[in-house]
């Protein structure tokens, strides 16, 4: 079976250890979002692509969801006394050592797409990780203040604001220009089906609907998703605040129809959301119920396993 999931972080990276339980032998390719990157003391750094890769790794910060097991803030204090900026980004040092190897191997050419596939020869994922394309992309958030209305970049509005200010835009910039990183396409064309775990899904899945050919590719495929959103809310995090900034409903049904049934053909919700599931336009989705909340492996893998059973049902 082939497998593949598009994926932000933290709800990407849970639900594809749920994934691999349910699915041992599955080939399972992750298109990973990028453009919750940025460079921070002249380094590049990926959140996205290391949460999966230190979850599925065994080196993730279990309770924070990011960032390395054991960690130690050092660098951090000893930058943030020399008074470099930014202090409100949480890097330690143990997940500095990622992303100076990323830096100097981006420095001596190497695409990025293959720098996370040597990163990946150390942590063994299980899975291939493919960011969604080689290229800078970054999404930024047009927020106003007493400066005025400005652009800044996505992490700035997540971790230093915790999206306090209302955005006004939310952009993908550089993705129009964008491809998708080598392998993306041929590995959606030969998946049996394709998995949207719960992203977020305006900065994680949105932004990688947003390489051109991707979003076309799928369409010719089976797609499940599974909703970010029970009863309602995000269950962490803040992902309402980037649905209401592009005037989608915080609900299952919001994000349903976001994706739209010409996309999503499978759709699995909380047992308290199916009741009021109301879906003009919606019908040619089949929408099915499951407990969607990852508290522990087991429920985690239960869910990866409703959605791969939805999958093969309908493809
Ligand atoms: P980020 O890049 O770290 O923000 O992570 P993602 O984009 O992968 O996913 C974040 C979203 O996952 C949050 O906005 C939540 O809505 C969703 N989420 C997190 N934990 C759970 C869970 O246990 N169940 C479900 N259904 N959604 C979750
Ligand atoms: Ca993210």
């Amino acid at each position: 079976m082939r497998i593949v999931v598009l994926a932000g972080g933290i709800g990407g990276a849970r639900f594809l250890r749920g994934l691999k339980a349910a699915a041992p032998d599955a080939e399972v390719t992750v298109v990973g979002n990028t453009g919750d990157d940025i460079y921070l003391f002249g380094l590049k750094v990926c959140p996205d692509l290391d949460t999966v890769m230190y979850t599925l790794g065994g080196g993730i910060n279990e309770e924070q969801g990011w960032g390395r097991l054991d960690e130690t803030f050092v660098v951090k204090e000893e930058l943030a006394a020399y008074g470099m900026e930014p202090t409100w980004f949480g890097l330690g040092d143990r997940d500095f050592a990622t992303h100076i190897v990323r830096t100097q191997m981006l420095d001596a050419g190497y695409p990025l797409s293959q720098v996370t596939e040597a990163l990946c020869a150390r942590w063994e994922p299980g899975v291939r990780l493919l960011p969604m394309t080689d290229e800078r992309v970054e999404t930024h958030v047009v927020i106003e203040d007493e400066g005025g209305k400005r652009a800044i970049h996505f992490q700035e509005w997540w971790v230093r604001l915790r999206a306090s200010l209302p955005a006004l835009a939310i952009t993908p910039v550089g993705a129009d220009e964008a491809k998708p990183a080598p392998g993306v396409l041929k590995a959606i064309e030969e998946a049996d089906f394709v998995l949207f775990p719960p992203s977020n899904p305006v900065v994680s899945v949105g932004t990688i609907l947003s390489i051109p050919g991707i979003r076309d590719a799928l369409k010719a495929k089976t797609v499940v998703g599974v909703s970010p959103i029970i009863g309602g809310a995000p269950v962490r995090g803040m992902a309402d605040a980037c649905l209401t900034a592009i005037g989608v409903e915080t609900s299952a049904a919001g994000v349903a129809s976001f994706y739209g049934p010409e996309l999503v053909n499978g759709w699995l919700v909380a047992p308290e959301d199916a009741p009021h599931f109301v879906s003009p336009g919606l019908e040619p989705m089949t929408v099915r119920a499951h407990p969607l909340l990852m508290s522990d492996p087991e429920a985690t893998r239960a869910l990866a396993k409703a959605a791969v059973d939805l999958a093969l049902e309908l493809s």
